[in-house]
């Protein structure tokens, strides 16, 4: 523990998780967050993604258990069903395919967003060296002729005074809406480069209650599967509720008009969904949602003042469809921890250190959601200002596509692209020998003699 003071912008998930890491490391931190925050699982003006179908993925949901022992405990008795991979999840693999039944013990939690953020921000609040102040808005760095942030300035929404407020590191965990970028060219200094990939993916989502007695899944994931840019999700989440979530690659964006939002959910590939909401009652209205591509913003190329690091959306936005964006917040936070922990908290090393690791960290998942992202970009409009992906990129995603319509042939690849898509196994797993193999045969030798392809049930 150092005798300093922590400051972090922004009380969303990003931020709590990095309050609660440096709660370890700092005599004191200090949240600052623009809105109110609820004493409940609410909503907020801050957080409007939390309006939608949040998958918090293994990784996720284990980094937070570990922060916060007893989190998982805390979801369950808030009513957030449990999510077994194997037996709870119906997952569409292709056009016409499910995913196999697997005998599992990988699994997660069905909750909503705002539980998420709750459950966090209990745990915080209990911390007694974090004070959370709400309602402040940080409108620019200050930093000190040493090239050292030294604070920030901001002001108080409602009472309206402006002011300062001095730490010893500062960390912008603001949001895909981050304001750094202007605060340094404001100051003079080196802003970053980003790269985008924009599939123009629209979200569209309605609750439903789940009717009494249904038990055939916890989840129902139909991700758009090609030639259909379409698709959609049902996650039970607490207290009984389906959220359920339409979405479209290439500007297809769902509607929000009750009819049309039906109509839209009718042409998805598979049936499934329209089937379980047509007759279902409704508990709000249809919220759409399209600000969702993938930005990467490049700090870790720039020569940053030092004291002060960004993390979670700030740094990377993900297309939400692969359910990364809570999961890499939580690994930002521990990598902080352990950056710091390695400097022995030499605060004037940090920033250039952490912002590479923290680029590292996102270059797996950045893969996994641009390759298959590009695979609709390129099929129609879309557009990805960054460089063109490389032939090993372009290889994994065609790999991988391989990879993925053969679980129905091979239970065994299934516990892989599982724990791949949580983010506890990197993508070059899907290299071992055992499934190299077994896509092979499923897909090239087994067709060209004229073998029918092998089957296992699906849920
Ligand atoms: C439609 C959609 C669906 C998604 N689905 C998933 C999913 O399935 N799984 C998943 O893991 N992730 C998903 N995400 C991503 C996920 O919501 C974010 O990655 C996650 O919330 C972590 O973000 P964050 O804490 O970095 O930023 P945010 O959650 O955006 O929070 C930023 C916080 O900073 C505050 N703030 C902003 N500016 C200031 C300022 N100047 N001063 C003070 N406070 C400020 C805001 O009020 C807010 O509280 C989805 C996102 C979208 C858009």
């Amino acid at each position: 523990m150092i005798d300093k003071h922590a400051i972090v912008i922004g009380g969303s998930i990003a931020g709590l998780m990095t309050a609660r890491v440096l709660s370890e490391r700092f005599a004191r931190v200090t949240i600052l967050e623009r809105d109110r925050l609820p004493n409940g699982p609410e909503e907020r003006a801050g957080t409007p993604q939390g309006k939608h179908v949040h998958n918090l993925l293994v990784r996720g949901l284990r980094i937070m258990e570990d922060l916060f022992p007893g989190f998982d405990d805390e979801l369950a008795a808030a009513g957030a069903p449990m999510m077994n991979y194997g037996r709870d999840v119906r997952l569409l693999v292709s056009f016409h395919q499910w995913m196999p039944n697997v005998e599992t013990d990988f699994a997660s939690r069905a909750a909503s967003r705002a539980l998420v953020e709750h459950v966090i921000r209990r745990r915080v609040r209990q911390l007694p060296n974090v004070e959370i102040h709400e309602r402040v808005i940080v409108d620019g760095l200050h930093v000190s002729s040493d090239r050292r942030v030294t604070g920030v300035t901001g002001g108080s929404l409602g009472i309206g005074d402006r002011g300062q407020i001095f730490g010893d590191l500062i960390v912008d965990a603001s949001g895909r809406r981050s304001r750094t970028p202007q605060w340094l060219e404001q100051l003079g200094l080196p802003t970053p480069e980003t790269t985008v990939v924009d599939s123009e993916v629209g979200y569209a989502t309605r609750l439903y209650r789940k009717p009494k007695g249904f038990d055939k899944w916890t989840v129902l994931y139909m991700p758009a599967r090609l030639p259909s840019v379409r698709g959609g999700a049902i996650f039970e989440v607490e207290n009984d509720i389906w959220m359920a979530s339409l979405g479209g690659y290439n500007r297809q964006y769902p509607p929000t008009n009750e009819a049309e939002f039906l109509e839209y959910a009718r042409t998805l590939p598979q049936p499934d969904l329209y089937d379980a909401i047509k007759d279902g009652e409704p508990l709000s209205g249809i919220i759409s949602y399209r600000n969702t591509r993938n930005i990467r913003y490049h700090y870790e190329r720039i020569n940053l003042p030092t004291h002060f690091v960004l993390l979670g959306d700030a740094v990377c936005g993900f297309n939400p469809i692969y359910g990364q964006g809570m999961t890499s917040a939580a690994m930002g936070a521990v990598q902080l921890g352990e950056t710091l922990d390695a400097l022995h908290g030499d605060l004037d090393a940090v920033t250039a250190q952490f912002q590479k690791q923290l680029a590292a960290l996102h270059d797996s998942m950045w893969l996994l959601a641009t390759g298959e992202d590009l695979a609709f970009i390129h099929l129609e409009s879309g557009s990805g200002d960054g460089p063109d992906p490389g032939w090993f990129d372009r290889f994994v995603q065609k790999y991988a596509g391989y990879c993925v319509v053969t679980t129905p042939s091979d239970p065994h690849i299934v516990q892989t692209l599982f724990e791949i898509t949580n983010l506890t196994k990197p993508p070059t797993a899907l290299f071992h020998p055992r499934i190299a193999v077994s896509v092979l045969w499923h897909q090239f030798i087994r067709p060209r003699l004229g073998m029918s392809p092998k089957v296992a049930a699906s849920n």
